[in-house]
């Protein structure tokens, strides 16, 4: 994987670590790290999903090795947003859920 952090200034990639911010070598440009592992998840209108935030769910979803779903409307609170293609980490009814974003829009 190629993975450089370029400068968006002059999109060279010599950079000094700035503790917190990259700087760059060639014009000085400072810019903050991003924060490492945080996907950009979204909910099925387009709204970016953070951790901890409440969702609703928006179709009918069945549960995994159980008889029963979940039922459109269904609230989750506290959603966390994990790797994986189902991106949200959360408990529903005290279980341990994984669920599609794009079943869910924000609460
Ligand atoms: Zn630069």
């Amino acid at each position: 994987m190629d993975d450089v952090t370029a400068c968006p200034i002059c999109t060279m990639t010599e950079l000094l670590d700035g503790g917190d911010s990259h700087e760059c070598a060639t014009c000085g440009h400072e810019w903050p790290k991003a924060e490492s592992g945080e996907r950009i998840v979204t909910d099925a209108n387009g709204n970016q999903l953070n951790h901890g935030d409440d969702v609703t769910l928006i179709k009918d979803l069945k549960i995994k090795g159980k008889s029963g779903k979940l039922k459109t409307g269904t609230k989750i609170k506290g959603i966390r947003i994990v790797d994986g293609d189902h991106e949200i980490d959360c408990k529903v009814e005290g279980r341990p859920m994984l669920v599609k974003a794009e079943f869910v829009k924000l609460a």
